[in-house]
């Protein structure tokens, strides 16, 4: 059991767009139990909660920012739980890097998440988010979460019963923000190349068409209809490559915002606001931000 408080938290540093003004503080903890302090510390030091894991998601805005982060370091290793002869549960700490766990069920045989190749962030995060690429989302493999709720306490739920659309998460009832600290998925046992080769070739394919080595957090908007690619209308609006002082829409995927110089947020909203206006006008497509704004 760890709790560690950092003042003045930098969203530059810890976000992947890199831009962004300052929190009061950032909170890190690294056990479940840990949870149990965290209303008398957020007491003491005021601000308003916000849960963040890698940041890969994550769009703040400039200037001194009245957040108090809440880091949920649970870094548990995966462990299988449950299995039938198809299926296995896995169980894995929230603040585990989604990656690394992809890696961990290539090795071992385990396949359903695959899709999710080459998202960076957080078990805790994709599953905050409902993570989804290539036709998987994890709404698909979930099967459980823990989570801690301000008033409630620390407790378990199964995937019917909570909310997860697209990039979407929420528990009915709960107002608070719930800090997920683990979860489950039911993942079906194949052969570990087999896994190992999906994930390679979704890789592959991601660094063909996607700006994965720039300042980014993904896709900047999500499509706003099924069949209907926020990407393509941008391009189709002569935004891909289109640079606003420090930032940019990518060349590779319109969608794609990216800091290539030092960008403020303050210019990222700009751009933004330039192609929801542009798109809206030639397309009638409302775009809607799919990162989350921080201020
Ligand atoms: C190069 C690149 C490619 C990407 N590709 C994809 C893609 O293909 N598909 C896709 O869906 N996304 C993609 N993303 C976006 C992002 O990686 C995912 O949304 C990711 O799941 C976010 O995880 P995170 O830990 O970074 O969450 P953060 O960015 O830190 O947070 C995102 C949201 O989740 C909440 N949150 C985070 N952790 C927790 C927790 N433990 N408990 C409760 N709430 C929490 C935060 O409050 C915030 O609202 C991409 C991003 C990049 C930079």
């Amino acid at each position: 059991m760890a709790i560690t408080v950092h003042q003045s938290f930098s969203f530059t540093k810890r976000t992947t767009l890199r831009m962004g003004g300052t929190a009061l503080a950032e909170i890190v903890f690294t056990h479940a139990d840990d949870c149990a302090q965290l209303p008398d510390i957020l007491d003491s030091i005021g601000g308003k909660p916000l849960v963040i894991g890698r940041g890969s998601n994550l769009l703040a805005k400039d200037g001194e920012l009245p957040f108090v982060i809440l880091n949920p370091a649970v870094t548990t290793d995966p462990v299988c739980v449950d299995e039938t002869d198809e299926t296995v549960t896995v169980h894995v700490g929230a603040g585990y890097r989604l990656p690394r766990f992809l890696h961990w069920c290539a090795a071992n045989g385990y396949a359903g998440l695959e899709g999710l190749a080459g998202v960076p962030g957080t078990v805790g995060g994709a599953v905050a988010m409902n993570a989804g690429s290539y036709g998987c989302e994890i709404v698909d493999c979930l099967d459980s979460v823990e989570v801690f709720i301000k008033n409630v306490g620390t407790a378990v739920f199964k995937k019917t019963d909570v909310v997860l659309q697209y990039r979407h998460f929420s528990i009915p009832t709960v107002n608070d923000q719930p800090v997920i600290l683990s979860s489950s998925f039911r993942l079906y046992k194949t052969d570990s190349q087999k896994v190992k080769k999906v994930i390679d070739d979704n890789l592959t394919r991601k660094k063909a068409t996607q700006p994965v080595a720039a300042h980014s957090a993904g896709c900047v908007f999500k499509n706003p209809a099924e069949g209907v690619s926020a990407g393509k209308l941008l391009d189709q609006c002569g935004f891909k490559g289109k640079i606003h002082g420090g930032v940019a829409f990518s060349p590779l995927h319109a969608n794609f915002l990216i800091n290539v110089n030092n960008g403020t947020s303050k210019e990222a909203f700009e751009l933004l606001q330039m192609a929801q206006k542009t798109v809206l006008d030639a397309s009638g497509y409302s775009l809607e931000l799919e990162v989350k704004v921080i201020g």
